[in-house]
């Protein structure tokens, strides 16, 4: 979000001026402030929160300072003020004395100007972290004050702000700071006002917003710290809910959507071609994706299922409703490899019921191609899976009306943006379908546009995946699991983290790794897949062993979404430790999709990091890609997860998705409401001031996210 923009127009130009114009700041710093801290005007400044207190709110007496003690505040009496050592060595001491011990203040810079400012036996205050030094605590570089009675009286809370390398050698470290929040904030604070309705502040009791905007830089105490907080967490969520939310007000208003109503070849598929029950999840996402598809409003749609939940199917029978309307409809998904296992799957239900279907990639010859484009063009050809290659502009529909985008997070927002524009007519309706497994809280924030539809069941019969982390030293054990495997008609993946060949040399290559794969199983067929393998190349090895010529496929990554083997059993994970959790939760999915109990094991070296071990022992724990991405938002932050990154949405002043949710959600809860009893905001100028000025300042592409 926008820090100026959520100023409401009235104020607007006081909190606009140039940083340069606050008292204390000045060409000089103010070019600083701008190129280090991106702070312009008024408006950055104040919205520039410090990261952390200082607690100043009582003293602690020396005699009770331990080796745990963080940063103390203590008051006492400045002895044996004395320079030491020449030259640059130069150091300053002193004693700082209460009725409880003795503690020594040392300063190896600045030593003359210090011994200025300190007076023999005079109080001071003095704040900073004690050190033991042999049997004596001493503090070095402590911040000093000298005591008035005032002083210990409005003592409390202290602001830390983060500033540079750069900021401090000009002075403007975090006291520096402090300083000039307290101008900006005697010349600005009247003109503060506030940016939510009263409804809503008093629903949820939060601070106004001048007084969250003080408490934030000096709070008083920890209660009006964390109230200043969650004001301010409120506001920046609700804002960015209200302007999702009502892009999609907006967006099913304007786009009217095809409508499917009939239903012919889906009920002869259901009556008699379904190769297995649905899953109770599965009808429900049916039923809600169909609600949508006869309503007349165009369809945007996030369907999340964890891997192995069947959302192939449901996506046939999405473009089956296409087809029973006379409207053409095509899949999208991210590699070669995946869009062809699309189209095998697809392709057998399409058969049964006698409908068209076809596969365009990079690597369609131009014969076949140009062949199927006329028949897409003029609509002989109902159903179409593809990569990217769909996206082309000579890829022309005679009436598309629905894409499904599988595997979302591989593809760009502006990509996706082209799909749908390939109908002239009215917008296709959209399916994105992914199995990474987003934390609801991010869910709502990145994709709150979109109507949520969740596969939360896996298919009856299935047995839970067997996770164990081992270490390398148990390698010949390991292999022994798998020959034992292997023999009982299973197969096999081992994975390394190899992506570019550059990778680090304590990466075991992935080469090496086939090698001694080769040597430990001499009489069984391998396969090897990487990315840098040709198309053609890749889909031989891969055909291999879906037809179960080859019983062991080492393998990277690019096995990692989609891949349907059923009678693979074992996921074998090389440097675990080199995953990411939704990584390798993904990669273990691709076991455990037939009904055979399967194993995932997690290989790692006895050297690992505490996050390390954290991540291995999540997998071990659980097989629910819910809790995964939710211990994986806690372990990276909201900003590193899969998918987020390119989108800004995350880039929050205050607020934290992994920590806030209950926050969120009140507040996307409480914006739905009012744009359902107020479309229009007409009950709420004060909000539609609010959006004007964000939209003016950032122009965001909410609606574009999905
Ligand atoms: P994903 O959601 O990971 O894309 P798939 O659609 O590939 O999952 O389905 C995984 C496996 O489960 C496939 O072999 C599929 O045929 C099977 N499957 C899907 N739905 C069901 C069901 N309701 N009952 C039994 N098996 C199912
Ligand atoms: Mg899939």
């Amino acid at each position: 979000m926008d820090n100026q923009a959520a100023f409401p127009s009235r104020s607007d130009n006081l909190f606009q001026t140039p940083i340069a114009f606050l008292k204390g700041v000045g060409e000089k710093r103010a070019d600083i402030l701008k190129t280090e801290l991106q702070i312009y005007t008024f408006a950055d400044l104040l919205l520039y929160y410090p990261f952390r207190y200082e607690d100043r709110s009582s003293f602690h007496h020396i005699g009770d300072i331990t080796e745990e003690n963080a940063a103390v505040q203590l008051k006492g009496i400045m002895r044996n003020i004395q320079l030491w050592g020449e030259g640059t060595k130069k150091r300053l001491e002193a004693t700082l004395e209460d009725d409880t011990g003795i503690v020594k203040l040392v300063w190896f810079s600045g030593a003359n100007w210090i011994k200025n400012k300190l007076t023999e036996g005079k109080t001071y205050i003095v704040y900073g972290k004690p050190n033991l030094y042999g049997r004596n605590f001493s503090i070095s570089h402590p911040d000093f004050e000298l005591f008035s009675p005032e002083k210990e009286k409005k003592t409390s809370l202290i602001p830390v702000y983060h500033t540079t390398e750069k900021c401090k050698r000009v002075g403007m470290d975090s006291r520096a700071l402090v300083e000039l929040q307290k101008e900006l904030l005697r010349t600005v604070h009247k003109e503060i006002r506030e940016s939510l309705p009263d409804s809503l502040l008093s629903q949820n009791q939060l601070l106004d917003r001048r007084n969250a905007l003080i408490s934030i830089h000096f709070p008083k105490n920890e209660p009006l710290l964390r109230q200043a907080r969650r004001r301010l967490k409120y506001e920046e969520l609700f804002f960015i809910q209200l302007q999702l939310l009502q892009g999609r007000v907006a967006r099913i208003e304007n786009n009217a959507g095809i409508i499917f109503s009939k239903v012919e070849k889906l009920n002869l598929f259901y009556k008699e071609h379904l190769p297995f029950d649905l899953t109770n999840a599965q009808k429900r996402v049916l039923r809600e994706i169909y609600q949508d598809l006869k309503s007349g409003k165009q369809m945007n749609r996030l369907l999340q299922g964890d891997v192995g939940s069947g959302k192939t199917i449901v996506a046939f029978i999405c473009m089956l409703m296409a087809y029973d309307n006379g409207a053409q409809s095509c899949l999208m998904a991210p590699t070669e490899i995946l869009a062809e296992q699309h189209y095998q799957s697809l392709l057998v239900f399409a058969k049964k019921l006698g409908i068209k279907i076809t596969l365009l990639t990079g690597s369609t010859k131009e014969k076949t191609r140009r062949v199927l484009l006329e028949e897409l063009a003029d609509g002989q050809l109902d159903m179409i899976v593809g990569t990217h290659a769909l996206l082309e502009d000579r890829v022309q529909f005679k009436n598309l009306g629905l894409c499904i985008i599988d595997e979302q997070h591989r593809f760009g927002v502006a990509q996706r943006a082209k799909l749908w524009q390939k109908n002239d007519q009215a917008f296709p309706h959209i399916l994105v379908m992914t199995a990474t497994p987003i934390p609801r809280t991010l869910a709502m924030t990145l994709y709150g546009d979109l109507d949520l539809s969740l596969i939360d069941e896996l298919p009856a019969g299935r047995k839970p995946i067997k996770t164990v982390h081992r270490f390398d030293a148990h390698r010949l054990r390991v292999f022994g699991f798998l020959r034992h495997q292997i023999q009982e008609g299973r197969q096999v993946y081992i994975v390394y983290p190899l992506i570019e060949e550059s990778e680090k040399m304590d990466l075991k290559s992935l080469e090496d790794g086939y090698e001694s794969v080769k040597r430990a199983f001499p009489d069984i067929p391998i396969g090897i897949l990487h990315g840098r393998m040709l198309p053609k190349d890749k889909d031989f090895e891969m055909q291999r062993f879906v037809k179960g010529e080859t019983k062991i496929m080492v393998a990277t990554t690019v096995i990692e979404v989609g891949v349907n083997v059923p009678n693979a059993s074992v996921m074998i994970i090389e440097n675990a430790e080199r995953f990411g959790l939704s990584q390798l939760h993904q990669l273990r999915g691709r076991v455990g999709r037939g009904g055979y109990q399967s194993y995932c094991i997690l290989m790692t070296s006895h050297k690992l990091s505490a996050d390390g071990k954290r991540r291995m022992d999540t997998m071990v724990r659980t097989n629910n890609g819910f809790e995964i991405a939710d211990e994986d938002l806690k372990l990276r932050g909201a900003g590193n997860l899969a998918g987020t990154q390119q989108s800004g949405a995350v880039s929050l002043t205050i607020a934290d998705l992994a920590q806030d949710g209950e926050i969120l959600t009140t507040a996307r809860q409480n914006a739905l409401d009012i744009l359902e009893a107020d479309p229009q905001l007409t009950q709420y100028q004060i909000l539609k001031q609010q959006l004007e000025a964000l939209r003016k300042k950032e122009p965001i592409q909410w609606s574009e996210i999905s």
